[in-house]
């Protein structure tokens, strides 16, 4: 057998990608789905698109290739995180659109937790900071909301799942109801330390423990594909959350490894190795890897809207064609002409936390062009990453010299050197961006003996382009000052928002 299979499960598109031996992509496919706003602040997907989409990627990869079920050893799956679908166990169907990992619409709900004094025991069980963002006050709006759901959920008729589980559980019809240790750590209802659901949390969000999928390693057999979805059985050996597996796809195996994604949102990740750091400036602590009995941990700076700006630029303002039109706009221009954006369209994430807050543009003038918003947009992309930087600096002791990307937007040059300019640090792209798809590949492949161990995929990670920082010091303090005067306008506003 030559191949392995990644699926993809992002955002804004799912993917299908088959790797051979050398790590090497030799076909893949991709499709947009349809992104839900009923309300400013909500965000949802309706999964059974996400499931037909998947399968129809998947099976569109494998033609490019002319392989059936036999060419390929394993499936690993990999997915937008958080992300909560809650469907009928008879019936396979979903009883609410899944609620996006954006979505705002618990916040108030969080507000109320925080208020009775939970953010301590929430942090130290699960690593996590309450927010709407993780997956536990999700799948209780929807029992709360749904007609007849608690009562369906309480009788054992009801499963939960991130996307990984609702992909898995539809490849092997029904057969698992499984998520790995990475995609639990995102619940919030998972004791990363304990490695299993906590009765307390589940409590407190009213959520039958019925409902919740098994709990299994990121790099194991979970199950095989129903024969009819790919012509013969495919071993489905592993899952983790995107970042997770980004990590594991950029081959950041020891403590002290960072890389930083650029996808929909941004999230930087530092491996810890076996060691659960406590974060003190606003970084989470999550799994990064299970394999057999072991975790190793990470710190996790997450932004809610990276690359998603530039399609916001794109959709709603019509300001680009495509998204890679940004870099020729950005520059055009000397600079942004003292404009700032604050992409804070669902809150802000890493390291402020603020549920409320919402975007901003200032120090527009009347000269202000087309160039110097998007190039303002581009900009924030990588402010946002330089204070999760910082932060990760602080929380871990390591002054970071050099950082590893990916991600759609990384393949933006101009982004990326903008990037070692305000981080003052080595900014290092892979010839493979498509690390997130790798990362899985590379559990599933462990998982049935494909690849031998880390040491051998290691040996397939190359370079691609290094970006140096060019500006002095006084100029990038600067920049940075002028950001960190927007983002307090952006947090003003939403402490603002809050209280109304
Ligand atoms: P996800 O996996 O979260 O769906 P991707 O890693 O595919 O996301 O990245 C897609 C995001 O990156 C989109 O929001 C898109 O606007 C942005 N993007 C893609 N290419 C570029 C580019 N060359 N320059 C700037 N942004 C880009």
């Amino acid at each position: 057998m030559k191949y392995i299979l990644s699926l993809d499960q992002g955002t804004t598109s799912s993917r299908a990608i088959l790797f051979d031996r050398h790590g090497e992509i030799c076909a893949m496919a991709q499709e947009e789905f349809q992104q839900f706003y009923p309300q400013p602040g909500w965000v949802e997907h309706d999964a059974r698109d996400i499931w037909r989409g998947q399968l129809k990627v998947a099976r569109q990869a494998m033609e490019k290739l002319g392989i059936t079920a036999k060419d390929v050893a394993a499936i690993g799956v990999t997915n937008q995180r958080e992300t909560t679908v809650v469907w009928d166990k008879e019936t396979g169907q979903p009883i609410y659109h899944a609620i996006v990992w954006q979505c705002r619409r618990t916040a108030p709900m969080i507000d109320e937790i925080v208020k009775q004094g939970w953010t301590a025991r929430i942090k130290a069980k699960t690593g996590l900071i309450p927010d709407a963002y993780f997956s536990g006050s999700k799948i209780a709006w929807i029992l709360n909301n749904v007609e007849g759901a608690r009562q369906k959920a309480e009788e054992g008729k009801l499963l939960f799942g991130t996307i990984d589980t609702w992909l898995i559980w539809n490849l092997t019809q029904g057969k698992a109801h499984v998520t790995d240790v990475t995609n639990a750590s995102r619940t919030m209802l998972f004791d990363i330390h304990k490695k299993c659901w906590d009765p307390e949390l589940l409590e407190l969000f009213k959520i039958p423990a019925c409902m919740l999928p098994e709990v299994k390693p990121s790099s194991c057999v979970y199950g095989t594909t129903a024969p009819y979805w790919f012509g013969g059985e495919i071993p489905v050996a592993g899952a983790a959350g995107d970042q997770q597996a980004a990590l594991f796809g950029q081959c950041c195996f020891n403590a002290g490894e960072v890389k930083s994604t650029y996808g929909t949102g941004g999230f930087m990740l530092m491996n810890t190795g076996k060691k659960a750091v406590a974060s003190k400036s606003g970084l989470l602590t999550t799994i990064a890897v299970g394999i057999g009995d072991q975790v190793e941990y990470a710190l996790e700076g997450s932004v809610f809207v990276s690359g998603a700006v530039v399609q916001w630029l794109r959709d709603e303002l019509r300001l680009l064609d495509a998204s890679p039109d940004s870099e020729y706009f950005a520059t055009k221009v000397e600079d942004t002409g003292g404009v700032y954006m604050v992409p804070a369209f669902t809150g802000i994430g890493a390291p402020y936390w603020n549920q409320y807050s919402r975007g901003m543009i200032v120090g527009l003038t009347r000269s202000t062009t087309k160039a110097q918003l998007i190039r303002a947009a581009l900009e924030a992309i990588a402010y946002q990453t330089a204070d999760v930087c910082e932060a990760m600096e602080k929380d871990s002791g390591i002054d970071l010299k050099s950082i590893q990307v990916d991600g759609g937007a990384s393949k933006n040059n101009f982004l990326m050197q903008f990037q070692s300019d305000v981080l003052g640090a080595v900014v290092c792209r892979p010839k493979c961006v498509e690390t997130t798809a790798l990362g899985a590949a590379f559990l599933a492949g462990l998982a049935v003996g494909f690849w031998k161990d880390k040491e051998e995929i290691k040996s397939f990670w190359n370079v691609d382009s290094l970006f140096r920082p060019t500006i002095p010091e006084k100029q990038r303090k600067k920049m940075l000052d002028g950001w960190h005067l927007a983002v307090d306008c952006a947090l003003r506003w939403g402490d603002g928002m809050k209280e109304k």
